[in-house]
């Protein structure tokens, strides 16, 4: 999950848009570089929107929770309370399960016309499109990414996913098959009923489209539980979806934390389950579909995608992206390139200049215009990345720069970066999700090939190289979901995401995204008269 970070990169950089008068009147005081630990010791700017919504979205009304416990969502440049939020247990999700439960099975949203629902859609991504300024600034305070990155890359994609999935919505057919026998077939696609969705806080906006935006066009109803640690984005545009028209019980969004998720993993009347967070989470999460209902269910897990730099690459080019494809979105992205393979004869070049880079990332206040990094989401993983910083010196890896936090408050981390990293060393094995790159050397293709399928994650991989035979031959022979070529972190709408081995099950977004919240059903009705044939 991440956006386009090569179109990210020259939007940032390109002159019209930083005097556009779109932007918040702070902008006029952009940032320098090589300022980044004085920057994050300035007092936090006062985000430009307000919260409007902060309850359970149950059934079209945002309700309290049964117990009347609520829950603080933290500014990540501070680790101060933003707001309280209701808190969801297994009683609400009960409630929000059954409303989701009637909204299927008597309501008007699988019933109604294909074109209709996808005219529902469409008014929303329009609405979207009019709240666009308040959703990038709900979505930098609740998680800290660079306000200029939610606004220019992600709420965008959020129009984009909506319009595209409005697109299928009313395109969903079945087929006739030539049966052997005197048989006429025709199969049916029908959506599956009510959807639990367990949404990450990385990429919160995306993570819902990716999973709403496809259900929603199938004919399912869904149950969405927000990250705990960003729920306010989630609230804000279901609450924008029913003002569209989007019938009551159809989305439900129910914040909380500790047992909402395993509730929806397990519940008997949850007929699909999507899931985006830890492999071992994911792992629970098929556990308790497998043991309650045998519900389906999609996984998108973690990752440690290597991003192999072959010698003949323009080392100058590689190296942005390289940097690109690890810091983006401050680490935390499921697909970040944590693994940089640098063939042996531009490996020394590459380094002093990865290193260099890095020093100059801007790092600060995301509501900062030109901040390139923002803090990490919580104290836990900011903690958690720290630890793999100490681990990496301790294990005899290089530090080149970086490996501290900054600052007093909040949870920023320098970007770091470490050289003469070997394979079995932790930081070249675990998702850190961090500012953290790790720089490998090799010697020949096929050795890279055979070390960068060494994980047992596979969830993407980039190649930079200018000759097409080793592109083909390393693209074919990695065993992930994605492989970019001379380019990374390249999304779309109708590019399928998703992982081989423990970095999950099935593909959101394009059309095979659609597979996952549809139920094909044959029928088989005899042929009286051959004649027919
Ligand atoms: P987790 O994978 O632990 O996911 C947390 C979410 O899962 C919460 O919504 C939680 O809700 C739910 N959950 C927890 N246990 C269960 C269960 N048994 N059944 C169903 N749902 C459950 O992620 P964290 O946020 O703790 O992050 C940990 C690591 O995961 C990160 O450091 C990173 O490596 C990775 N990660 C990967 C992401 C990706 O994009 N693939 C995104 C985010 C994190 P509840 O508590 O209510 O059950």
């Amino acid at each position: 999950m991440a956006m386009a970070t090569q179109r990210l990169f020259s939007l940032l950089h390109s002159s019209s848009l930083r005097s556009s008068s779109k932007y918040p009147k702070y902008w006029k005081n952009g940032v320098k570089r090589f300022c980044s630990s004085a920057m994050v010791h300035e007092e936090p700017i006062t985000p430009p929107v307000d919260v409007k919504y902060n309850q359970l979205l149950i059934n079209g009304q945002f309700v309290d929770a049964a117990s009347g416990k609520t829950f603080p969502t933290f500014d990540p440049r501070t680790g101060e309370t933003i707001t309280m939020v209701a808190q969801a247990d297994t009683e609400d999700v009960n409630r929000a399960v059954s409303a989701a439960r009637k909204a299927f099975d008597e309501g008007p949203w699988p019933k109604m016309t294909a074109y209709e629902r996808s005219c529902i859609m469409l008014r929303f991504a329009e609405l979207l499109e009019k709240h666009s300024d308040e959703l990038a600034a709900l979505e930098t305070w609740d998680n800290g990414k660079p306000y200029e990155q939610a606004a220019n890359e992600e709420i965008p994609m959020l129009i984009r996913l909506f319009r595209y999935y409005a697109g299928w919505a009313d395109k969903i057919h079945g087929l006739t098959a030539p049966a052997d026998s005197l048989h006429h077939v025709q199969t049916l696609h029908e959506p599956i009923g009510v959807a639990g969705q367990i949404i990450p806080w990385n990429f919160p906006l995306l993570m819902f489209a990716w999973k709403v935006g496809p259900a929603l066009a199938c004919g399912n109803t869904v149950v969405l539980k927000p990250a705990e640690q960003t729920p306010l984005s989630a609230l804000y545009v279901s609450k924008l979806f029913h003002e569209v028209g989007l019938p009551p019980g159809v989305l439900n969004v129910i914040p909380g934390f500790g047992s909402v998720g395993a509730a929806l993993a397990s519940h008997m009347d949850v007929d699909k389950l999507a899931f985006t967070g830890s492999t071992e989470t994911g792992k629970s999460v098929l556990s308790a579909a497998a043991e309650s209902n045998l519900k389906p269910v999609t996984l998108e897990l973690g990752g440690k995608s290597p991003f192999i730099i072959c010698e003949d690459a323009d080392i100058d080019k590689a190296v942005e992206l390289a940097h690109s494809a690890v810091f983006f979105n401050q680490g935390q992205c499921c697909c970040a390139g944590s693994r940089t393979f640098v063939h042996e004869r531009v490996y020394d070049e590459f380094v002093e200049k990865a290193k260099a880079r890095a020093l100059k990332r801007v790092v600060g206040d995301p509501f900062k215009k030109g901040v390139e990094q923002g803090p990490q989401i919580d104290n836990e993983q900011f903690e958690k990345i720290l630890k793999y910083i100490k681990s990496g010196t301790e294990s005899g890896a290089t530090l080149e720069s970086g490996g501290e936090k900054l600052g007093s408050k909040g949870f920023y981390v320098q970007p770091t970066v470490f050289s003469n990293v070997e394979d079995t060393m932790l930081i070249a094995k675990d998702e850190i999700f961090g500012p953290v790159q790790s720089l490998l050397k090799f010697k020949d293709v096929e050795e890279v090939i055979r070390r960068a399928n060494s994980s047992h994650y596979g969830l993407a991989a980039g190649v930079f190289t200018q000759n097409i035979d080793a592109a083909n031959r390393i693209s074919r022979a990695l065993r992930v979901g994605t492989v970019w070529v001379n380019c990374f972190n390249i999304f779309d709408a109708a590019i399928p995401f998703g992982g081989y081995k423990m970095s999950g099950h099935g593909r959101e977004k394009g059309v095979y995204s659609l597979n996952n919240y549809l139920q094909v059903k044959a029928v088989v009705t005899p042929l009286k008269n051959p004649a027919w044939l």
